[in-house]
């Protein structure tokens, strides 16, 4: 066990469980399942489990399922449903539309690709198995509030780069980029552009033609859909290469029976997702500004990523002079489901890449804390969140000797 660990754990039932209040504050890490989403599953779980391979009806009823959802996904996204492939998740898409752009890029002698210092690992891990390959990365510096611009990627581009590829949305601190002008840019270079998607589908409008995007990734148990099943949208004309090998299905350009019963849960969820967008975006807005202005009178606070241009339901802070982990494990006592920054770096001592891309400082990268709510979370919610969050920073730094260096004045705050 890690060492803050054990730390934080000898911590916990400090302040017993208060046995009513349960709330899912981590809807970034994943998302309930949708009632829509279950009973779309179910006839296809028991019942129609044919595989839309056979040439019988049982086949064919199944096949016939799929060329829906396929079709009600890609309305979704405004392409059409040619344009989409099932895989297993986001992290599959991402690996998928990213490799693909690079065997293009190499055909053509192109061996340089454009990303930034605060994409999901799933795109970090897969440029950093590129660049061992051979191929050249670029990683854009992230602003402070969390932006990167289209200026940046202009100055970036080279007459070598065979892929830009931008987040939509940042998993951690929120912060939605100017994507469509991102592609317009691209377009205007002759460069792919990807983006990973995973956190804006389903929570904001996407239109992949007028936002210029040639590849988008998306997750369907980040928008209240089953996990394990995912889409890659890629522009007609893409020739996408074969992540895994075998029959001949989604026009080969993925093997594997399709998952249908969970395709059919991600077309329910991302047609009601998407068909609730304004409605959501409004009330769980709101809700995010209330925690914000709550969670800001926490001296020697400060919000990650900008305010305005942020997903509806991110809110990211640090708070100087404690420990992400045992901050996580108290809230936990007191009932909240909360996080520190990605569900993948959590369990790990080392702070958050995307934290410290926006150029936090170790000292209070460590001190980070990710709400994320949902339009099912509650006003009520919201202000025991910020009544919990501030009485465990309280408490917390009354037993940190970095806090009483900091208040006797031996070592210098950060944060103002
Ligand atoms: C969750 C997430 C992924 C990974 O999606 P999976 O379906 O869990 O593989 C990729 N990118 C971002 C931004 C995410 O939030």
């Amino acid at each position: 066990m890690k060492r803050s660990h054990r730390y934080a754990v000898c911590l916990r039932g400090r302040f017993g469980m208060e046995m009513n209040m349960k709330i899912y504050a981590d809807n970034a890490a994943t998302t309930k399942m949708s009632k829509t989403a279950i009973d779309a599953m179910l006839p296809y779980l028991d019942g129609i489990y044919g595989n839309p391979s056979s040439l019988h009806s049982a086949g064919q009823q199944a096949n016939e399922a799929l060329s829906l959802a396929r079709e009600r996904i890609a309305a979704c996204l405004g392409c059409d449903a040619g344009e989409i492939i099932f895989t297993s998740g986001g992290s599959e898409a991402d690996n998928h539309a990213i490799r693909s752009a690079a065997r293009i890029g190499e055909k053509q002698g192109k061996k340089h690709i454009l990303s930034t210092a605060f994409e999901h690992h799933a795109v970090l891990h897969t440029l950093n198995r590129l660049k061992e390959e051979g191929f050249e990365i670029t990683l854009l510096d992230v602003h402070e509030n969390g932006m990167v611009s289209a200026d940046q990627v202009r100055e970036a581009i080279r007459p070598d780069t065979c892929l830009v590829t931008v987040m939509y949305a940042n998993n951690e601190i929120g912060t939605i980029q100017p994507i469509e002008e991102i592609g317009a840019v691209c377009r205007e270079k002759g460069v792919l552009f990807h983006t990973d998607a995973v956190q804006a589908a389903g929570h904001l409008h996407i239109d992949v033609r007028s936002q210029n995007i040639d590849m988008l990734s998306l997750s369907a148990h980040k928008f209240h859909g089953p996990k394990g099943i995912g889409a890659l949208y890629a522009r007609r004309g893409i020739r996408l290469t074969n992540l895994i090998e075998g029959g001949a299905q989604e026009k080969g350009r993925r093997a594997g029976t399709e998952n249908i019963p969970a395709i059919m849960g991600m077309a329910a969820a991302l047609e009601e997702a998407c068909a609730g967008i304004d409605g959501n975006t409004e009330k769980v807005s709101a809700l995010r500004d209330r925690l914000i202005a709550g969670l800001k009178k926490i001296p020697h606070g400060v919000l990650n990523g900008d305010e305005k241009h942020r997903l509806p339901g991110n809110v990211n802070f640090c708070f100087e002079g404690i420990e992400g982990e045992s901050l996580l494990l108290l809230l936990d006592d007191k009932g909240i489901c909360a996080s520190s920054g990605s569900a993948c770096t959590s369990g790990s001592l080392d702070p958050s890449h995307v934290l410290l891309a926006i150029g936090r400082p170790h000292e209070i990268a460590h001190g980070s804390l990710r709400l994320t709510i949902s339009e099912e979370t509650t006003e009520e919610e919201i202000d025991y969140m910020i009544q919990a969050v501030s009485e465990v920073v309280e408490y917390l730094r009354g037993m940190s000797p970095v806090w009483r260096d900091l208040v006797s004045g031996k070592n210098k705050f950060v944060t103002p």
